[in-house]
């Protein structure tokens, strides 16, 4: 399995997304902001590569099939877009991975699009290596 560290994209933040106050699937979560109308809080992810587990606190009411805005819980800025979903064309946002590298998800509850790409071969090399530390 791999973990995936992710990271706030703005370079003026650049905070880890991950909380190991929380665990999920044996792993720390990673923390981000949804707002979905006027309603604004924090979701849990699972850090699994393909691991779907997402905690969703009830008074944010956001259901399958829902559009969300994403945003870093430390500065508050949104995650920039990257173009729309190929899957479901809900808006992809980007988020930087702590060893390098670029994620993209679907701000679509429920949809399963998400992709990770490497710059280069440096940053895929990181990645490996820091997953092998964690074993
Ligand atoms: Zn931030
Ligand atoms: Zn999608």
């Amino acid at each position: 399995m791999f973990v995936v560290r992710v990271k706030c994209p703005h370079p003026d933040c650049g905070k880890s997304l991950i909380d190991p106050k929380y665990v999920l699937n044996g792993a720390p979560a990673t923390i981000m902001k949804a707002r979905k109308g006027a309603k604004e809080g924090n979701i849990q992810l699972s850090s699994i590569y393909d691991d779907y587990t997402v905690v969703i606190p009830k008074e944010l009411d956001i259901h399958e099939g829902d559009i969300v805005i994403l945003s870093c819980p430390n500065c508050g800025k949104p995650f920039p877009e990257m173009g729309v979903c190929p899957d479901c064309g809900a808006p992809l946002a980007k988020i930087n991975l702590e060893s390098g590298g670029e994620i993209v998800i679907c701000s679509r509850k429920g949809c399963k699009h998400h992709g990770i790409e490497f710059s280069n071969s440096n940053a895929l090399l990181a990645f490996l290596e820091a997953n092998s530390a964690l074993k």
